[in-house]
């Protein structure tokens, strides 16, 4: 069975869900419409309301969530907590900003009145992955649902617990029945759901190839999509950076979540001047990572989510090799039960091999040397990913070259790339179009109408 729970810690197959077939499809999405016709016209107040009862369940029950987390797709439990913690703010946050984002815009024309309203679109398909099985589906579901729309979620088919707790969360925080449902289904059965007039528009957060395949079913109905899809994002450090910092941040950005996050550092771009003395105690830190169980607090790096991710993982960082990149630490799979692989350092990457061309998810870092900050941008942006960078310096003119020059959805200067409800967050050129989050994602599944009262 496809839909499956296994614990990436210990490889053992915990349950098996089956499909959705036709008919529960049918009837899901008919209550998703049924639901639609009457939370549309619920107040503004109203869904603040509901959506803080969420936020509060998510507090208190942070340990229970977290826990499934885990078990699911091996992250960090303490990790697994802060993301619990983060969609708890995300609810709270647009419990108390939605109706400001969403306030009617007067405009001056030769109207007697003329404004702009934000109306919900109706039921909108989320595609997710399992990196932030949480947060991923609460950053699109929190605006979603403030401004009025209903949820169908088809989550990745290894957090289906995941799914399931989610659906209940919303159920149980007071939402009726039909305005937030999980569906358990495969990827081929998600252009049928696209094909329905019921489902107005479609999000993804996910591979260039889900993105690709979704947005063109989308288009050919001609609804509307959001793509958050992959990145291959640079961590620049120039000489006037704060070393330390920049290099304590260089570890954790490039193995958060097992390096399994679309926005982990992957290529470290390092001035000249500095090079020689940061790759040495990069190298150095990712090698004393201490890898192991996901639940014990003293772990540094847990496991990779399923032993495809592995297989692809290991197969890109040979292939890298092959091709004429230097490993200076790790490139093996670990040993023994779970899907643990070692941190991993690659320098003298060549321009056609995997891991200079590709997104590699998972612990593997790149490191090139520059001679300033022009060819440092040059380099960062010699990919067909634009989603973040982070870039260390304390020169204001390297900051603003690097602010203004950067081919990507999201510049982070001296600090690590990372999602705040309060800032929109998505990419350009492959890594998808759209954004989620602040003002910008309230209103992707909305139709701004333009009214004028002569
Ligand atoms: P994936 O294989 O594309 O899966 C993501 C979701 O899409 C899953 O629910 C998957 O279902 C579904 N899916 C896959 N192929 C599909 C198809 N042809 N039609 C319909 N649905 C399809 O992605 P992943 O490898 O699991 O996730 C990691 C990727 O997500 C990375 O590239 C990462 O950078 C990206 N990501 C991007 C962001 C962002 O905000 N930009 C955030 C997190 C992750 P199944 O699980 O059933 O296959």
């Amino acid at each position: 069975m496809a839909i499956a729970s296994i614990n990436p810690a210990t490889g053992e197959r915990i349950k098996e869900f089956s499909s959705f077939d036709d008919a529960e499809i049918e009837k899901r999405l008919s209550q998703a419409e049924g639901a639609f016709r009457k939370y549309r016209h619920t107040t503004l107040t109203e869904r603040a309301e509901l959506l803080h009862g969420v936020s509060e369940l998510l507090f208190q029950e942070k340990q229970t969530f977290a826990n499934i987390i885990t078990l699911e797709m091996g992250k960090l439990f303490r990790d697994s907590v802060a993301e619990i913690e983060k969609c708890a703010r995300g609810c709270r946050f647009y419990a108390e900003n939605g109706a400001r984002f969403l306030e009617e815009e007067p405009a001056q024309t030769d109207a007697a009145e003329s404004y702009l309203e934000y109306q919900p679109l109706g039921p909108v398909l989320a595609v997710m992955p399992w990196n932030f099985p949480f947060w991923q589906v609460f950053r699109f579901a929190a605006p979603a649902l403030i401004a009025g729309n209903v949820c169908l979620l088809k989550h990745a088919s290894n957090v289906p617990q995941c799914a399931l707790a989610i659906e209940e969360i919303f159920c149980r925080g007071g939402f009726e029945e039909g305005v937030f449902q999980s569906l358990l289904i495969e990827p081929d059965q998600v252009e049928k759901l696209i094909v329905d007039a019921r489902v107005k528009a479609v999000t993804v957060t996910g591979s260039e190839k889900a993105g690709a395949a979704i947005a063109s079913a989308a288009a050919r109905e001609i609804k509307k999509s959001v793509l958050e899809l992959g990145g291959s994002d640079a961590f620049i450090v120039m000489p006037s950076a704060d070393f330390e910092s920049a290099l304590n941040t260089a570890v954790k950005a490039r193995t958060i979540n097992t390096g399994q996050s679309c926005i982990a550092a992957k290529r470290f771009i390092i001035a000249d001047e500095i090079h020689d003395q940061f790759l040495q105690e990069f190298v150095e830190r990712m090698r004393k990572l201490k890898v192991g169980d996901p639940m014990d607090p003293e772990t540094e790096l847990g496991p990779l989510a399923t032993e495809k991710i592995l297989q692809g993982v290991h197969d890109q960082v040979q292939k890298t090799i092959a091709a004429g990149g230097k490993l200076l630490t790790g490139g093996n799979r670990i040993h023994g039960p779970g899907f643990f692989y070692e941190p991993t350092v690659l320098v003298d990457v060549p321009k056609q091999s995997p891991a200079y061309r590709e997104e590699v998810f998972g612990p593997v870092a790149i490191v090139f040397r520059v001679g300033d900050a022009h060819a440092a941008v040059d380099l960062a942006n010699d990919t067909t990913f634009g989603l973040g960078s982070s870039a260390w310096t304390k020169d204001r003119e390297e900051q603003k070259l690097f602010a203004s020059e950067l081919d990507v959805g999201m510049v982070f200067i001296n600090a690590m790339v990372a999602s705040d409800p309060r800032l929109p967050f998505g990419g350009v050129k492959r890594s998808g179009f759209g954004r989620e989050l602040g003002a910008a994602g309230i209103r992707e599944f909305t139709n701004a109408k333009t009214i004028w009262i002569s």
